[in-house]
């Protein structure tokens, strides 16, 4: 029997299960640990709440969950409850599929200045992850400033621009709700250090941004390349810029009312410091020039007010003790998905954040490759490891509280019954509350 631990139940843990049970059928057992009691990953607490359609994938995994062969093993923070040393004495291989929940630093002055925060803290808040609960972001003031280009500060935007109405059949957690309610917000600038044609953001994502009820996304068109330019661009990033240009057409200036909202997009805008004496009042930019497609200074130095800033600039996974790890790249050190012997990393723990939902699919498939490659070659010895049973054992002798995938129907169910009227769930936000579900 061959015993896999895999860490981390989101999209890259979950593909990475259905690839080892293709692989070898009944000869494996797969083990999937969470420090949350609840699966998903990023399906739960990183996809905005009102992209349903794209977190139904879950059933999928929920397929792969019921199989025999594998369990879920919530509430067990492997590096603090158990080690990584004890996983690789008990499964043959261990797979870090921990995703990358960290912010990455913008590494500036007044980054520390109340009323900024990283994406990762941002949407964990929205979408009820226990770690962000509690921010509690100052709403009232008249400009938020939302750093970066790709799909993440599309859906921050998004998600400050929406009403009430528009969150309808989403997941949005009722604390989010309730603030996004009262906000006050007038503006929100979403800032690119780069151009239109180096945006990171996909057609359909961007597109939405046209078909809110209560605001506008505007481009200057003096920022926009010459339409021919266009041309040279891949298919997609064409199309995106196409929502560009049309977000530059006058609106004729008949839209705008009381409670609007101006999207304003800012290119060749790199941030430089972030002022304020509490609080964020104010962020600078330097406006840049592009060389051989990389943004450069040009000492011009532009101060936009701002009373909020998230900055939606990528993310680093969490480092675990004993773990080698690559500090510059923010995720694990890796070749090819193998980092020691019989220790592996998948997904955005192994190449970063990067891709979709889906492109974590192959790579749970090219890391199990790796696995049988191993395994054919002798790696894992002819000693039987003691697997899920031996952990089992581990973990009474130290009154782990466990979550099984049963617990978590349970609590899944408790969300369900919990629901506001056309919502799908309403999220425990808490750990406690979770446990407490269970009865
Ligand atoms: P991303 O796509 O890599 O975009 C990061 C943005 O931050 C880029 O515009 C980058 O600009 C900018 N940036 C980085 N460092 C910066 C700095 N120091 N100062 C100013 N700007 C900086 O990352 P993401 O938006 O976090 O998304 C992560 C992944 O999740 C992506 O693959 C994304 O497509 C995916 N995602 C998908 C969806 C969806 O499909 N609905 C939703 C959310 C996320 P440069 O290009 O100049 O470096």
């Amino acid at each position: 029997m061959l015993h896999i631990a895999i860490i981390g139940s989101g999209p890259a843990g979950y593909y990475t299960a259905e690839a080892a049970q293709k692989q070898w059928g009944d000869s494996v057992r797969i083990d999937i640990f969470d420090r949350l009691p609840v699966p998903y990953g990023l399906i739960r607490t990183g996809v905005a709440p009102d992209h349903q359609s794209i977190k139904g994938v879950a059933r999928r995994y929920e397929t792969t969950a019921l199989s025999d062969n594998v369990r879920f093993v919530g509430n067990v923070t492997i590096g603090r409850d158990v080690t990584i040393a004890e996983l690789q004495d008990l499964y043959d291989a261990v797979i870090l599929a921990t995703g990358a929940p960290r912010d990455r630093p913008l590494d500036l002055p007044g980054e520390g200045l109340a009323n900024i925060y990283g994406s990762a803290a941002f949407v964990g808040w929205y979408n009820g992850h226990p770690e962000f609960a509690e921010l509690d972001p100052d709403l009232s003031v008249d400009t938020a400033v939302v750093i970066g280009m790709g799909n993440v500060a599309l859906d921050v935007a998004r998600i400050l621009s929406k009403t009430r109405t528009e969150f309808a059949g989403s997941d949005i957690v009722a604390h989010a709700l309730d603030l996004l309610d009262t906000s006050r917000l007038r503006k929100i600038i979403i800032l690119g250090r780069r151009g239109p044609h180096q945006i990171m953001m996909t057609p359909k994502e961007l597109g939405e941004l046209g078909d809110l009820d209560r605001a506008r996304p505007h481009v200057d068109s003096a920022d926009l390349p010459e339409p021919a330019d266009d041309a040279l661009l891949e298919p997609g990033i064409r199309k995106s810029v196409g929502h560009l240009r049309r977000f530059a057409e006058p609106s004729g200036g008949a839209f705008f009312g009381a409670h609007d909202i101006e999207i304003d997009f800012r290119f060749f805008a790199a941030p430089h410091a972030l002022i304020g004496t509490d609080r964020v009042e104010a962020i600078e930019v330097e406006r840049t020039t592009l060389v051989d497609g990389r943004p450069v200074g040009t000492g011009k130095i532009e101060r936009i007010p701002a009373g909020l800033v998230i900055s939606c600039i990528g993310y680093r996974t969490e480092p675990i003790a004993g773990v080698p790890f690559d500090e510059r790249g923010g995720r694990f050190a890796n070749t090819d998905g193998r980092i020691v012997h019989g220790l592996y990393c998948v997904g955005w723990a192994r190449r970063g954040p990067s891709g979709t939902i889906g492109t974590n699919r192959p790579d749970g498939f090219g890391v199990i490759e790796k696995v049988a490659e191993d395994k054919a070659a002798g790696a894992f010895g002819e000693n039987a490891r003691d697997g899920g049973g031996g952990f089992d054992r581990l973990a009474a002798a130290r009154g782990l509280e466990v979550v099984t995938f049963g617990d978590w129907k349970r609590i899944e169910q408790a969300e369900t019954d919990r629901a506001r009227t056309g919502a799908p769930r309403e999220k425990f936000v808490d750990v406690a509350e979770m446990i407490r579900a269970l009865g």
